[in-house]
């Protein structure tokens, strides 16, 4: 049996301090070996001008115990406000979003009976970095940065997680197809952990994003474990949850590798605040995954068990009562009497929750460095002469060749324009060109390209970045350009 653990608990606002009562109450009743500390979060700390929601003091409680329940909070309208969600997140290193979608059918309706999901997302990389600037009039670019320590934390908290839970199979979703590199590195990772014999027992699969988020809609009683990257975690989660029917009931985990926050999926639902008539459901289902997060697994299984046995036996909140499967529509302090008074009987119907201790630890492996080697760089312009004839931008460009550089080809929205361009292609005002190694040994130096940049200021052309081509132990770090 593990020991008690101090957490860091926040009510919230609107509805949360009422759902956060009931399921400390359920979590006590049941002899969940926690100790409580309370931190203010949300709109109150907004409002007394900490713009990410929380106090600075507050950072200690979090920083102490590292687990947080966190009821859900109202950001005021208005800018200037920074998502709290966003900033614990990034400040706790929670690289893992986990977030299991199941039917409850008949209580709630779904087309799919059978579907038990979870849906394990990155967290912190990906195009939620926020890396963005414009370029050119016409063009902004926002920075997908994906890194091998990022892939291998999520998909080995994924493998982790399915070992642990007793889960069968594990899709992971990419857009490896087009983004070879970004999106390919995240499959390789994947991939190679899955032909790790500790792994044997799991059935594992990958699918391109498109036809995986049409599986989670049409087919979602066959998928398991999912893993996949932020943006399209974001979406097929939000789907999944839809399908299942229960986006009211569903809980949700972010692990770090020291410290972990737990949440209801749904807001504050201000519109019924202070009614007692909020389902505290989705913040109890956190706190089910926070129990297992923490070796209490034989907590997390008494509380769903009394909490499935709620529902067969009709006890519902307003939000999912339905005449004729519900027996009482109850207030939140009656429904979690009813899962008190349940502690300790199992459902008859739904199938019960198998809780596992989710001792497991994700750690990263260390490879050696690569042998980098640079053979040229790709040169961005903003460039919008008259026309935007690119073999009029190329004579231009070809007079800055020399010095062990020399122009290969320029492309506009990543298709080749010059050279052998054809007029058809619809050219902005942004253009890469690309100047390869002219050397012996087909390498460059930092300082040849800073000539280069030179002669191309020197042209008059107006240089916005560059990114260096390398190749990395021998294999090619960057793409061809579609036409190369
Ligand atoms: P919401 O999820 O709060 O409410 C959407 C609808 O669902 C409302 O009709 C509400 O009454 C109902 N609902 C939500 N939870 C319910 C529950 N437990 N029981 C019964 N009915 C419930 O979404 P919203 O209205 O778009 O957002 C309200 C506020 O919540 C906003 O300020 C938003 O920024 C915030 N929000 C916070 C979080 C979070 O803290 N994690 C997440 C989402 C939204």
């Amino acid at each position: 049996m593990s020991e008690r653990t101090t957490i860091t608990v926040a009510r919230g606002d609107g509805i949360g301090p009422e759902i956060m009562e009931a399921t400390l109450r359920i979590l006590n009743a049941a002899g969940a070996r926690l100790d409580y500390e309370e931190i203010e979060i949300g709109e109150k700390q907004y409002l007394a001008g900490n713009t990410s929601g929380i106090a600075p003091e507050s950072w200690k409680s979090l920083l102490k115990n590292r687990i947080l329940l966190k009821a859900p909070i109202t950001t005021p309208l208005g800018g200037g406000y920074k998502s709290l969600n966003v900033t614990i997140r990034k400040s706790l290193g929670l690289f893992a979003n986990v977030r299991p979608c199941r039917a409850l059918t008949p209580y709630v309706q779904t087309h799919y009976p059978n579907m038990n999901m979870v849906i394990v997302r990155e967290n912190e990389e990906d195009l939620y970095a926020g890396i963005e600037h414009q370029q050119t009039d016409e063009v902004v670019q926002c920075l997908k940065l994906i890194s091998r320590p990022g892939s291998e934390a999520i998909c080995r908290y994924a493998f982790e997680y399915a070992l642990a839970n007793g889960r069968k199979k594990i899709t992971c979703l990419t857009k490896s197809n087009i983004m070879k590199h970004a999106d390919g590195l995240f499959q390789n990772v994947f991939l190679e952990m899955a032909k790790e014999p500790k792994y044997a027992s799991l059935k594992t699969e990958h699918k391109i994003i498109d036809i995986g988020a049409a599986w989670v809609a049409a087919r979602p009683d066959d998928l398991d474990v999912v893993v996949t990257l932020n943006l399209y975690g974001d979406i097929v989660s939000d789907i999944a949850a839809l399908v299942a029917g229960s986006v009211g009931l569903a809980g949700s985990a972010n692990v770090g590798f020291d410290s972990a926050m737990f949440e209801a999926v749904h807001g504050s639902a201000p519109d019924i605040a202070g009614q007692n008539i909020a389902n505290p459901s989705g913040l109890l289902n956190g706190a089910i995954m926070m129990l297992v997060h923490l070796n209490q697994g034989d907590i997390a299984e008494l509380i769903s068990n009394a909490w499935l046995k709620t529902l067969e036996d009709g006890f519902h909140p307003a939000d999912i009562y339905r005449p004729g499967i519900s027996k009482e529509k109850v207030g939140t302090k009656e429904f979690a009497d009813a899962v008190i008074a349940r502690l300790g009987q199992k459902p008859a119907q739904l199938a019960p929750e198998v809780f596992s201790n989710n001792s497991f630890k994700v750690e990263l492996t260390s490879p050696a460095p690569k042998k980098k080697e640079l053979k040229g760089v790709d040169v961005f312009l903003n460039w919008n002469q008259p026309g935007r004839n690119p073999d009029q931008l190329g004579a231009l460009l070809e007079k800055a060749n020399g010095d062990g550089l020399k122009l290969l080809l320029i492309t506009n929205r990543g298709v080749k324009v010059y050279p052998d361009g054809l007029p058809d292609t619809f050219r902005s005002d942004h253009w890469r060109c690309r100047f390869m190694a002219d050397t012996a040994d087909g390498l460059c130096s930092h300082q040849q390209i800073i000539s280069l940049l030179q002669r191309v200021s020197n042209l008059g052309l107006d240089f916005i970045k560059t990114e260096h081509l390398c190749d990395f132990d021998g294999v090619r770090g960057y793409t061809l350009a579609q036409g190369e």
